[in-house]
């Protein structure tokens, strides 16, 4: 399939944000990407018009039954000029996966890296510079039919918007404390776990506001059937390193399949690390910090690409890793996605791809 993509320019482009407080997701470049789908016509009229607001119709079916998917990536700035994205035909493969789960029609993957390259080069001076800044990159898909029925839509937008974000750490990467979550799960296996759609979302912010009020910043979830298996911390995929081996709960349907994870699995292996996919529970964990054995924490995804966590209540049994401070393994990885992914460290896998 070929398209082409009209290009309609804002007429009066706003200013910059402060690069020195954009901090995530608050502000908006000059221009978004949209493209229809109805039934029977398929995906048409791509374009990339001035951001702004949409209307819509009060009975839009997303804003009833969330009928909808998303995806979130970074375009970084390297120190050369250059602006590299980092595996973005993983994010649509993923959003293809997740518009099956969802009942929502596939879109054209190589097309939709293309239309995040034209949009993030027509917003390419939006690209902060400072170290750890980066345009993070949302495309989204919704059900659009102006109808109450509970049933797929007919018709859906596809649109990306583009925020410039600032630095995920601006004290330093520092271990993070987490509440292990034995009351609200949040999927199951054969729900809709694996896919980035909304509804998971909205589930799992009464949790986190829970948490939070403990004096926790996020959760860990545990498996919705028995509350025993390890599954996710937050929005971000999980990893732990006991006695030299590092372990990362299987993929099982009701895990997000991380990019950062992926990434992760395979930049260990290539330092002859041992690196298993399993079922992990949450009693195995406390065992090897009881045995001495439990050497890191860490969550991955886009936003922190390396979290490391420094304690897990769990139950009102606190379980300190490493001191509370960042481990080698953690360190390592981070210094490496992150030089990678802004061009300072050579990317012997082929990930980065220019724009
Ligand atoms: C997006 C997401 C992740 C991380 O995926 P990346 O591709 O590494 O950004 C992990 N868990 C959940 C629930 C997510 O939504």
């Amino acid at each position: 399939m070929s398209y082409q993509i009209n290009i309609e320019k804002a007429k009066n482009p706003k200013p910059k944000p402060d690069p020195k407080n954009l901090g995530f997701g608050k502000y908006f470049t000059d221009h978004m990407f949209i493209m229809d789908y109805t039934e029977g016509k398929g995906w048409h009229d791509p374009r990339i018009v001035p951001y702004g607001p949409l209307s819509l119709d009060p009975s839009t079916m997303v804003l009833h039954y969330g009928q909808a998917i998303f995806e979130g990536l970074k375009a970084y700035r390297t120190q050369d000029g250059r602006v590299l994205l980092f595996r973005p035909s993983k994010n649509m493969e993923r959003m293809n996966s997740s518009n099956e789960r969802m009942c929502i029609p596939p879109i054209d993957e190589k097309f939709a890296v293309e239309a995040v390259k034209t949009l993030v080069n027509l917003d390419k001076d939006w690209i902060p510079e400072g170290e750890g800044t980066s345009l993070y990159i949302r495309p989204f898909i919704f059900a659009c039919d102006p109808f109450l029925g509970v049933h797929p839509s007919n018709t859906y937008k596809f649109i990306i918007i583009l925020s410039p974000s600032g630095p995920y750490y601006p004290g330093g990467i520092n271990p993070v404390k987490i509440y292990v979550e034995s009351k609200y799960v949040r999927a199951v296996r054969g729900g809709t776990g694996f896919a980035k759609t909304l509804g998971n979302y909205a589930a799992s912010l009464k949790a986190q506001a829970e948490a939070e009020k403990k004096g926790y910043i996020q959760v860990l979830w545990l498996d919705g059937v028995e509350r025993k298996y390890i599954e996710e911390v937050g929005a971000m995929n999980v990893f732990f390193k006991i006695n030299g081996e590092v372990i990362t709960p299987s993929l099982e349907g009701s895990i997000l399949p991380g990019i950062t994870r992926d990434s992760v699995i395979e930049l260990l292996k290539s330092w002859g690390m041992k690196v298993t996919e399993r079922r992990l529970s949450i009693q195995e964990l406390y065992d090897a910090h009881a045995r001495g054995t439990f050497e890191e924490a860490f969550g991955t995804g886009t936003a922190a690409v390396i979290s490391p966590i420094g304690e897990l209540n769990w139950e009102g049994k606190k379980i300190l890793i490493n001191d509370e401070k960042i481990g080698e393994t953690s360190m390592k990885l981070y210094n490496t996605l992150t030089g990678i992914q802004n061009g300072r460290i050579e990317d012997k896998f082929g990930w980065t791809v220019e724009v």
